[in-house]
């Protein structure tokens, strides 16, 4: 009967909780332990100007090596996120990302290295925690760059102002991530100051076929140049969508198109697929 079908179906919810608890337990603990011996590596995705073709920077991201198998980040970061291993995640990869600027400086290269930040480091002493790598690595705050979903930013949306003006203070360069994804208010994007708007990939994706994506991108731009902030568009994966962003205005472009995440000695040299030298 119902309550007999109702009973079971409870018991069923109580078991499909019980196992997801358990695989969350069970991820976290050996995410743990890969943080701390060190099985996480870094990408590194180039970020190219569209008005010259030339390096801006490479965005650092994460990757976990387990049991000889690449993990991207969707498998795990939410995990990590909820269980505050991602703080101590969050240090590694800036130190390692620091370490490789400062590498990349050694031999000529001075192009920033951006890292990803989530809501919890956004709100756990991330700009202490920046200035002391830095400091630890020799590296001005010119070196790096900060990567902050909109989202994450309206959490607390005070507090992000100060965090990013400290941040600013430091040479930091700040950018705004999945942009469109993240309900801003324009009084705080003005407040925030970053220096770069990221729309999200998925606006991108359609932009060379679907002439209300090309108006919207067009629109963020516009509102980015307003702002006196630059745009970077990602996920850019076809000469048609470089040819639409860049007829738009927009000011860098990341994407499979131009470079696949790859291996830090993997990124250089130049030059990229940039369709004829812009002028
Ligand atoms: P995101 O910051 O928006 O990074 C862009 C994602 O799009 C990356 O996925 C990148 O590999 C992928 N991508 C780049 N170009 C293309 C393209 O042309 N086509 C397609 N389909 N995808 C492209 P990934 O590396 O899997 O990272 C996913 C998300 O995980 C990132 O999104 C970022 O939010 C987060 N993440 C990655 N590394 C870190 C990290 O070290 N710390 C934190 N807190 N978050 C990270
Ligand atoms: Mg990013
Ligand atoms: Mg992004
Ligand atoms: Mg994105």
């Amino acid at each position: 009967d119902a309550k007999e079908g109702g009973r079971a179906r409870l018991a069923r919810h109580d078991t499909e909780r019980t196992e997801r608890a358990r695989r969350v337990l069970d991820l976290t603990q050996s995410l743990r332990r890969a943080v701390t011996v060190g099985d996480l590596e870094l990408r590194f995705q180039p970020v190219v100007g569209l008005r010259d073709g030339r390096l801006r920077g490479c965005e650092a991201l994460v990757r976990w090596r387990r049991d000889g198998r690449i993990v991207e980040p969707a498998e795990f970061l939410a995990e990590a996120e909820e269980s505050g291993l991602i703080v101590q995640l969050g240090e590694w990869v800036l130190d390692a990302a620091c370490a490789q600027a400062a590498a990349w400086r050694a031999v000529g290269h001075p192009e920033r290295v951006f890292v990803n930040i989530s809501p919890t480091q956004l709100s756990s002493g991330l700009v202490d925690r920046i200035e002391a790598a830095l400091r630890a690595h020799g590296l001005p705050g010119s070196a790096l760059g900060v990567e902050i979903p909109e989202g994450a930013l309206m959490r607390d949306p005070n507090a992000s102002a100060l965090h990013l003006s400290a941040l600013a203070a430091l040479g930091v360069r700040v950018e705004v991530d999945d942009f469109g994804t993240g309900y801003s208010s324009l009084s705080y994007l003005e407040e925030f100051a970053p220096h770069s708007l990221k729309i999200d990939r998925r606006f991108i994706r359609d932009v060379h076929l679907d002439q209300r994506h090309r108006h919207v991108v067009g629109a963020i731009i516009a509102l980015a140049h307003a702002l006196g902030v630059e745009s970077t568009a990602e996920g850019v994966e076809l000469p048609e969508q470089l040819a639409v962003i860049r007829e738009l205005g927009c000011d860098s472009a990341q994407g499979y198109l131009l470079r696949r995440p790859v291996p830090a000695g993997e990124v250089w040299p130049e030059p990229f697929a940039l369709p004829a030298a812009v002028g």
